[in-house]
C-alpha cells in the first residue's frame, strides 16, 4: 500500500475531544485527518440528555451536540475517514499509522480512541447480550417497558442510566458491590427518591440465566456470602470502561488498566504522540474535560511541530 504523508496531524478516534482538537489544528493550518472505526461522537452519541456541558442551559441531546461539533470542525477543513487503525510504528520521528485499508505517516498523532463498556465476566453475560443483557440504557431502555430489571454498578454512568431506564420499567434493582454509591450527590438523590428503584448493597451478580432471554440473575452478598436468585427481564451493566488501546502494544507507558500516561500538555513518552479523553490516565472522563484535553493537545502539538521543523 502506498504511504500517504500529506497530513500534519492524524487523530485516532472521532469523539468530542478529537473534534475539539481538530478545530484548533485546522485553524492553525495543520492538515488534519480523523480516523474513526465506527461513528463520529463516541459515547456522547448514546447519551440522551447532556446536562453538564456549558452553554446549553436546558441541556442538549448527545447526537445534536456532536453534529454541531462535527459541522464546526468541517467548516475549518478536517477530513474524517471511516477506517480502523490496526498498528502504529514510530520510524525516525514519523508516526506510521496502518489501518484496515491504508497506511499514513504524520509527525503528530493524537490518540482519542475512547473506551468500551467493562464486562462483568460472569456466566450467561456473553450468551444473553441483546437478549436482555445491555450496556446502554439510553439505547435499550424503551425495550424494557413494564419489566423488572437489574442494574449493576454505582458510578455516574450506572445512576444516570438508571434514572433514564426507570421511566420505562416496572421496577429496578440496583446491585452494587459496596454500601455507598460512587455517583454524584445530585444523581444519588434522584435515584434514591425514585419509587421504582431499590438497592441490593454489598452485592455482586454471579450469573445471568435464561432460556434464550434473560429470566433471572444470581446474586451473592460479598459481606455475609448469602445468595439470592432474582427473577427479571433485563440486566443493564454499567461498571466502568476499558480504553481502546489494544493495537498500541507496548509502544507507550500505561497504567494497569491500559490508560496512557501523559504530561500536562497531553504528550506521551513519545514526542509528537498525544493522548486525550477516556484513553488517558487520570482523565476525568467528562465531555467538557475531553474537549479541554483535546484543545490542550492541539496547541501543544502545534508547538511540538514547530520545534521538530526548526530542528529540521
Ligand atoms: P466508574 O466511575 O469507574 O464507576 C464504575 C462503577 O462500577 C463503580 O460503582 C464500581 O464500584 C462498579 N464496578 C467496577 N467494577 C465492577 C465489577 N467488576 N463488579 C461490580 N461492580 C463494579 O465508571 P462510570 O460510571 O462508567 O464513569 C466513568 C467516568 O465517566 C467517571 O469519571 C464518571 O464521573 C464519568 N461520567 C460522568 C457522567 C455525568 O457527569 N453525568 C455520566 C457518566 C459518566 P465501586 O464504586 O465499588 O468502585
Amino acid at each position: 500500500m502506498e504511504l500517504d504523508e500529506k497530513y500534519d496531524v492524524i487523530m485516532i478516534g472521532g469523539g468530542a475531544g478529537a473534534l475539539a482538537a481538530s478545530i484548533y489544528t485546522c485553524r492553525a493550518d495543520l492538515k488534519t485527518l480523523i480516523l474513526e472505526r465506527k461513528y463520529v461522537g463516541g459515547q456522547v452519541i448514546i447519551t440522551t440528555d447532556v446536562d453538564n456541558y456549558p452553554g446549553f442551559p436546558d441541556g442538549i441531546n448527545g447526537v445534536e451536540l456532536i453534529q454541531r461539533m462535527e459541522m464546526q470542525a468541517k467548516r475549518f477543513g478536517v477530513e474524517i475517514r471511516n477506517e480502523e487503525v490496526v498498528k502504529i510504528d514510530v520510524e525516525a520521528g514519523k508516526k506510521v499509522v496502518t489501518t484496515d485499508s491504508a497506511v499514513y505517516a504524520a509527525p503528530i498523532l493524537i490518540l482519542a480512541m475512547g473506551a468500551d463498556p467493562r464486562k462483568l465476566d460472569v456466566p450467561g453475560e456473553n450468551e444473553l447480550v441483546g437478549r436482555g443483557v445491555s450496556y446502554c440504557g439510553t439505547c435499550d431502555g424503551p425495550f424494557f417497558r413494564d419489566k423488572d430489571v437489574v442494574v449493576a454498578g454505582g458510578g455516574d454512568s450506572a445512576i444516570t442510566e438508571a434514572i433514564f431506564i426507570a421511566k420505562f420499567v416496572k421496577s429496578m434493582t440496583i446491585v452494587h458491590r459496596r454500601d455507598t454509591l460512587r455517583a454524584e450527590k445530585i444523581l444519588q438523590n434522584e435515584i434514591t427518591s425514585n419509587p421504582k428503584a431499590s438497592f441490593m448493597w454489598n452485592s455482586k451478580i454471579e450469573k445471568i440465566s435464561g432460556n434464550n432471554k434473560v429470566e433471572e440473575v444470581s446474586i451473592v452478598n460479598v459481606v455475609d456470602g448469602g445468595k439470592k436468585n432474582l427473577p427479571c427481564g433485563g440486566v443493564f451493566i454499567f461498571i466502568g470502561n476499558e480504553p481502546n488501546t489494544g493495537f498500541l502494544g507496548n509502544l507507550l507507558p500505561a497504567d494497569a488498566g491500559s490508560h496512557i500516561e501523559t504530561d500536562q500538555t497531553m504528550e506521551t513518552a513519545v514526542k509528537g504522540i498525544f493522548a486525550i479523553g477516556d484513553v488517558r490516565k487520570n482523565s476525568f472522563r467528562q465531555i467538557a474535560t475531553a474537549v479541554g484535553e483535546g484543545v490542550t493537545a492541539a496547541i501543544a502539538a502545534e508547538h511540538r511541530l514547530g520545534d521538530m521543523r526548526n530542528k529540521g
